[in-house]
């Protein structure tokens, strides 16, 4: 998504001397990587679209992953970005030496370039859990992003461990389709309901005719998210944060009827402390026949199933381990080395950081989009992505006019924002007692702990007297 918008907007900026390194054979990030059943993007699409590119075609509120994958596919087309897409070149080492970025890849070739651009996604690198005897499992046992598609569900007894928002779409896709679904849960999570219709005729003709009624939408959508959570996630004390966790409490008291089951999903922490799911169908999936919510812990995996802490054994014919991802390596395993030999690997090893989420010391002309204390949590990240593109670009514009030939955040700059972060991250929702991947290792949330319109303001122009300019 990242490195799309990066070609689409160099190549604006006047910039047409620039290579996209694909590791894959095709483009899409997220949206080629995951393909789990139920894969939806829980933003809605007119906003979980780049700006400049609106699509009158989302055929839902919430559009379903296979049409995200082909919108970027699209966009790319169109905007002739596919053509300059390097696939099957992983990037092992980037390595600054007399000015230049040296770029070498898996395959023994390399390149050289003034500035890199990092857009290397965050969700990355699937998480595998850490339990016992899962390698004696005989039958499909797969992390919900590398979901195999020639294991049958159909009719199957199927396993799910977690439940994050992957997990809950796949709930959602899987009840009623497979022979029997068991949920392992080890943390209960809040439900805000949400509906998702699908986009009329009608509507999509007029989406065709007038752009300004797609503008209309994602500019609504874009005002209620920020000033209805975008906003507040940075006070815990919000009346706004209150009310979406009243509004989450009733979903659970008005959907589910079984008392014992309404109680085993009742989460002990404030809502939007985890990432918020955001659902239509969640609750109504767990309680149709042949589902079912397990939440004894499991004490180990054997070759017919799972066995919880209860000694009861859960007989399975495919486990799907839907349980997140490495956060903290952003563009690493890329080995990363800066300024008279600086390695990112040493600068981060007590977890990544950047100024601004973009600019790391030690490291000139080299930028991280979506990077390390961005907004994340139900945000667009391709709206996040954009405003970031935006600033690194007048940066990259000191490098291209000559005003410098190398610069990155300066150490001191570094540290307050560092310092400040952390500050501001005591006081947000995600620091009220959950246990989630935005926390570091010290437990404090590393998102942008700020409200959305301070990020807006932010990336509307670099300070440069943070930036050490040489
Ligand atoms: P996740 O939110 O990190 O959830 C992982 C789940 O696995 C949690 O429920 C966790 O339990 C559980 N888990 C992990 N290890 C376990 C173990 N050893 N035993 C039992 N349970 C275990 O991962 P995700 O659902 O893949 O989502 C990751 C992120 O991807 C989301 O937060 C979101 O940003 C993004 N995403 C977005 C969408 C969208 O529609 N926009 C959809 C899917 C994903 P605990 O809670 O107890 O740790």
């Amino acid at each position: 998504m990242s490195g799309i918008l990066c070609a689409i907007k160099l190549r604006e900026a006047g910039f047409d001397d620039f290579a996209i390194y694909e590791k894959a054979d095709r483009l899409g990030g997220t949206w080629r990587e995951n393909s789990y059943p139920g894969l939806a993007c829980d933003v809605p699409s007119h906003l979980y679209s780049y700006s400049f590119a609106p699509n009158p075609e989302w055929s839902h509120r919430f559009s379903p992953g296979p049409e995200i994958l082909a919108y970027f596919e699209d966009v790319a087309r169109r905007y002739g970005v596919d053509e300059r897409v390097q696939y099957g070149k992983e990037v092992t080492r980037c390595a600054f030496a007399n000015g230049r970025w040296s770029i070498e890849m898996a395959d023994g070739t390399a390149d050289e370039a003034d500035v890199v651009l990092a857009a290397t996604g965050v969700l990355h690198h699937p998480a595998m859990p850490d339990l016992e005897g899962l390698d004696t499992f005989e039958g499909a046992a797969f992390h919900s992003a590398r979901w195999d598609h020639d294991a049958p569900v159909v009719g199957k007894r199927v396993g799910i461990v977690g439940t994050g928002s992957s997990a809950i779409q796949i709930v959602s896709a899987l009840a009623g389709q497979v022979a029997e679904l068991t949920l392992f849960q080890r943390t209960p999570q809040w439900v805000m309901p949400v509906e998702n219709p699908a986009y009329s005729e009608a509507e999509k003709a007029e989406f065709r005719t007038r752009p300004e009624a797609i503008e209309g939408v994602r500019e609504a959508v874009s005002r209620a998210f920020i000033d209805g959570f975008a906003n507040v996630l940075g006070d815990a004390d919000s009346p706004v944060l209150q009310a979406i966790h009243d509004a989450c409490v009733a979903n659970l008291e008005g959907s589910v009827a079984d008392p014992i089951l309404r109680e085993k999903l009742r989460p002990s922490y404030r809502a939007a402390c985890k990432r918020l799911i955001l659902s239509p169908d969640f609750y109504d999936a767990l309680q149709r026949p042949g589902v079912q919510l397990v939440s004894e812990g499991i004490e180990r995996v054997e070759k017919s199933g799972v066995r919880t802490r209860d000694g009861q054994l859960h007989e399975l014919d495919v486990l799907v381990l839907a349980t997140g991802f490495r956060v903290d390596q952003f563009v690493r395993p890329i080995e990363v080395v800066g300024r008279s030999g600086a390695l990112l690997d040493e600068a981060w090893q007590h977890g990544p950081f950047a100024y601004m989420a973009m600019s790391v010391p030690d490291l000139p002309n080299f930028f991280l989009l979506n990077g390390p204390n961005s907004p994340v949590g139900n945000f667009s990240l391709i709206d996040v992505a954009e405003r970031q593109l935006g600033y690194i670009l007048q940066l990259v514009e000191q490098v291209g006019s000559g005003a410098c030939r190398e610069l990155c955040a300066s150490p001191e700059a570094m540290a307050r924002f560092d310092a400040e972060r952390r500050e501001a991250a005591r006081r947000t929702i995600w620091n009220t007692g959950c246990k989630s991947w935005y926390l570091d290792e010290d437990g404090l949330p590393t998102a942008w702990p700020w409200s959305f319109d301070r990020f807006i303001e932010a990336m509307s122009e670099p300070r440069l007297e943070d930036y050490d300019l040489r």
